[in-house]
Parts: C-alpha cells; structure tokens; sequence
C-alpha cells in the first residue's frame, strides 16, 4: 500500500517534537544538535522567541487577505529588500522555486519588452539545483530528477561551474541571461570563484544579458554577508531568496533592478499565498534580527572558527574526509567514505547533517549557534570519524 504520505523522500525513521535554538528534540526525548537548519532555512534556530512573538502578534491580528489588495508587511519588507540590495522591485512567493520561476519569466519578459524575444534561453552551471517543478529539473538535468517526467523545456545550457571560458563559448544570440548559485549548495558546497562571479557580470554586460543569482540557500546572512554575491562586490538584475528570509515560515521572493522588471506588470504573474501577512511578519522578524549592528560579523567568526575546526578534523581523518570548504556558516565537508554512513552515524551520535552532491555534507547551523554548541558539534564529529 502507497505510504499516506507520497514517498518522494527516502524519509529518516525520527519525529521532531521540539525545536530550540540549535537543538530538536525527537518523540522519544532524544536531543540533536542541528547543524542542517531545516536544509538553511532556520537562521534564526528554532523557536526564536522573536520570531514566535512577532507571529503570534500577527496571527492575532490577520492571516490572509490575497494579493488583490494592498499588504502592508510586503510594502515594508520590499522597501527593506531593495534599500539593503541593488534592487528596486520585489515579488514575494511561498517558496525557493517560485522565486526562480519568477526570475525565469522576468528575464524572458525583459527581452521580449527590449526587442530580443529571441533571447529565451538560459545558462546554468552544471551541479546547479533551483528546485523541483518541471522547469527547474530541467535546468539541472540530472538523470535522476528529470528520468520519466519530460518532455521538458529545452531552454537551459549547462556548463561547468567556474569556468568562464566554457562559459563564454556557450552564448548563442538565444541567450538571455546567466544564472548561477554563488554556492553550489546541493551541489556540495562549491563556492563560485569571487573573480568568476565579477566576470560573469562582464560578460553579461558585453552580451546584453541579465544576470540572476540564486541565493536561496546562500542568501539572508548564511556567508556572513547579507547576501553571498556581496563577497565578490557585484550585483546581479535580478535574485531569488527563500529559505532563510521565513526562519521557518515558507516564504520566498524574486528581487529584480528596474530595468529588468520592466515587463512585469498587472496581470503577468501572481501567487494566491505568496506574500500574505503572516509570511511578511516573519520575513520582518528575520531581517530585524540579522540586520541588527553585529549580526553579521558574528555569523563571520564563527563560521572562520567552525570552518578552521573542520580542516583540523580534515587533517586528523584524512582516511574520513577529504576536504572542509565553503563561506561563512554555509561549510561543507567532502568525504572519502560514502557521504550518507557518515550522516546516519552522525545523526545516531546527535549532529544532524545533510548530504550534497560530490559525496559531501552540508554543515548549515543556525546563524546563531554558539562556540559551546561548535565545540559539541566537532567533538561528535571526531567521535564518528574514529568509528569509521
Ligand atoms: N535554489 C537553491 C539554490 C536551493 O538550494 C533550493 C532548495 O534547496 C531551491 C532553489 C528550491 O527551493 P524550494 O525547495 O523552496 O522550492
């Protein structure tokens, strides 16, 4: 019999009942400490008692009115969006891949408005993950999400991550936009080359085309920058966000400069939930506190400190793991032995972890976990790496 539940996800056996700060706590009263946040969505932890007043405080006031009417959260929230980023407009959606559907038919629309309708196609890195809708999985082309559901839109040109000149060599007079993750989360917590990031706009630029970044994973403070581009001091057209920006509560938006956005106008899109009061209490929440003087550096030493522990560990278990890599508290770690033993170990030893493509694990704490929880974190990594 089906299981009630559509098995899509290969699901772990355990049950979460609570969740606080950095710790969850499963239905038999076990404690994790949980370095994945909910795959880098819980930025703030669980439970952030802010988040939860600033929640319950518009759950008492108003859910959901549609977007058929102004919402003053969304008003507040884009005028911050755009005043913290090199953009003028904002889209709010429910999750990552709405928002990148949204960057999808803003770049289509931007060329069909600017006299380029031919310009429908898009470059995407190979190891790239935007999501799972049929559009998506097109764009990411592995065997394995795309076997059995095409035909699928043939608008996406892969090339390998990091390289300009495959890159460059793939721009047909079809081409319309580049679009990237500044780091492969899925992929295995590759960063983008911070001169590669700043060429990509060069090349953009020469070309006629839109730059999009996808910083769903990466965005809202998770590399000790608000957003992961702003390492490498370039600014894309237009970028998805998601994860982060709900702490918890699914919410996404598509940011995109004016320019750009030119053809979105009444009736081109639209989303019943996207955007609805309560997504926006929390997306307010969220940036209140990883805005606040300090955050930032804060999420910077200890990803510095977290990251330093790992390649000790790197070096101590060179039979384990390969290697430690990634920005801020967006690390990763490439191992020898099958990535997915070392997560179930991990998890069986109380580190929740979550595996990426390159046999590599994703380290996504919560921005606002402390040295005693690194410490306990790394501690229960070395236990696990001398048991294998
Ligand atoms: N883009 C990136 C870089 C992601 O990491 C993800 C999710 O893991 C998505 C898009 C899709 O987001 P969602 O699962 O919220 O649709």
């Amino acid at each position: 019999m089906v299981p009630v539940v559509m098995p899509t996800y290969a699901r772990i056996d355990v049950i979460f009942e609570r969740g606080e700060g950095s710790y969850l706590w499963d239905t038999e009263g076990r404690r994790y400490l949980d370095f994945t946040s909910g795959i880098a969505v819980n930025a703030l932890g669980h439970a952030h008692p802010y988040l939860v007043q600033k929640l319950t405080e518009q759950a008492h006031r108003l859910w959901h009115t549609s977007n058929l009417f102004r919402v003053a959260g969304q008003e507040s929230l884009a005028r911050r969006l755009t005043a913290l980023t090199f953009a003028d407009t904002v889209f709010f959606t429910n999750s990552g891949v709405e928002a990148w559907e949204c960057a999808i038919k803003t770049v289509r629309k931007y060329h069909y408005e600017t006299g380029n309708p031919q310009r429908t196609r898009f470059i995407v890195a190979g190891g790239a993950f935007h999501g799972r809708t049929t559009t998506a999985i097109a764009a990411a082309k592995s065997e394995k999400m795309v076997k059995g559901f095409g035909p699928l839109l043939d608008a996406f040109d892969q090339v390998a991550f990091n390289n300009l000149n495959e890159l460059r060599a793939a721009i047909t007079p079809e081409t319309g936009a580049i679009m990237v993750e500044p780091i492969l989360g899925e992929g295995g917590i590759i960063p983008a080359d911070l001169d590669y990031l700043r060429a990509l706009r060069r090349t953009a630029d020469e070309f006629g085309l839109l730059l999009v970044f996808d910083e769903i994973q990466t965005g809202v403070g998770r590399t000790g920058r608000l957003f992961a581009h702003e390492w490498a001091d370039v600014t894309p057209d237009v970028m998805c966000i998601a994860k982060g920006i709900g702490g918890g509560f699914p919410m996404g938006a598509c940011l995109a400069t004016e320019k750009a956005a030119v053809g979105m106008t009444a009736g081109t899109h639209g989303s019943t939930f996207g955007g609805n009061p309560l997504a926006m209490a929390v997306g307010n929440a969220v940036l209140d506190v990883v805005t606040a003087p300090g955050f930032l550096e804060r999420v910077q030493e200890t990803g510095s400190l977290l990251q330093t522990r790992l390649e000790a560990l790197v070096e101590r278990h060179p039979t384990v793991l390969a290697a430690a890599r990634g920005r801020g508290l967006m690390l990763g770690l490439r191992c020898v032995v099958p990535n997915g033993d070392l997560v179930t170990r991990l998890r069986l030893n109380g580190l929740l972890v979550v595996s990426a493509a390159d046999n590599a694990i994703r380290i996504l704490p919560p921005l606002i976990v402390g040295e005693t929880e690194i410490d306990e974190a790394i501690a229960i990594l070395d236990r696990t790496c001398r048991e294998l």
